[in-house]
């Protein structure tokens, strides 16, 4: 029971890595907030964590769109009336925009940037207080495509990239205040959102070999070996931690 008695907020909760992460936590005894733009989701992963007795933590879904700072406020409202404190923020919610740059418009571009970065701001910003008091920890998923390019994915990789950035930023400025901020580089992770991408691929046969290929370890990863990542990275066992962006990518960083 690594986070008994903890508040942890996860966003995009309601599938892949986040609901994975909030299983996980609920398991090892925090109380969760799945936070999901898709209701229908949010409250299907609460269900089945609720369904579980203690000292099992419990659960609660709000329905947030984490890019708009109104819904912020009240998800970080909701969660302080319901648990008391917020001990872990999980900045996972993201969407993917493969194409080509030339093809983008303004208004793709925004709502990119708006869902995986500035989301990640809104929600640091409104949750800080809380996790001061309780020397709480930051975990965001950011992806191996902010530490290398991947074809036809700028949009995506330049936030990750910024999420990266910020990171270290911000683990300089919360270390005085016992806050750690850290986050994550996954390369594949067999979820909703990397089967949309390989579905809109030329030739995703191909692209599933190729992803095969770029791990060393040769395929891609579980979201429960994420998970498990981001619980360490939330939890005590990473103490001594800050500032760092940590591959969970089976060598794909390595080289070829
Ligand atoms: P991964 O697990 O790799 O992060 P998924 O697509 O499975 O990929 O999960 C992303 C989650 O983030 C989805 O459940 C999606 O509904 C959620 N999400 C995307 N955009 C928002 C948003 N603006 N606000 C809240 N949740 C969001």
């Amino acid at each position: 029971m690594q986070l008994q008695g903890k508040v942890a907020i996860l966003t995009g909760a309601g599938s892949g890595i986040g609901e994975t992460a909030a299983k996980l936590f609920a398991d090892q005894g925090a109380h969760v907030v799945i936070v999901d733009w898709n209701e229908t989701q949010a409250v299907r992963v609460a269900d089945e964590i609720n369904r579980k007795q203690p000292p099992n933590g419990r659960a609660l879904a709000v329905k947030t769109d984490v890019s708009s700072e109104q819904q912020v406020k009240r998800l970080v409202q909701q969660t302080i009336t319901a648990f008391g404190s917020i001990d872990i923020l999980v900045n996972n919610a993201a969407v993917v925009l493969p194409k080509e740059l030339e093809d983008i418009s303004e208004d793709e571009w925004n709502r990119t940037v708006d869902v995986n970065l500035k989301s990640v701001f809104l929600m640091i910003k409104h949750c800080i207080p809380e996790l001061r008091k309780h020397r709480g920890t930051i975990v965001n998923l950011a992806s191996l495509n902010g530490l290398m390019g991947q074809r036809q994915n700028p949009v995506y990789s330049a936030t990750k990239g910024a999420v990266i950035a910020m990171t270290k930023a911000l683990a300089l400025d919360y270390a005085q205040d016992g806050v750690r901020v850290n986050c994550l580089c996954p390369a594949g992770v067999s979820t909703p959102l990397l089967e949309e991408w390989i579905s809109r691929q030329p030739d995703p046969a191909e692209t599933v070999q190729a992803l095969k290929d770029m791990h060393p370890l040769g395929r891609s990863a579980t979201p429960e070996e994420v998970a498990k990542a981001v619980l360490y990275l939330a939890s005590d066992a990473s103490a001594f931690i800050t500032g760092v962006a940590l591959p969970v990518d089976g060598g794909a960083s390595l080289g070829y």
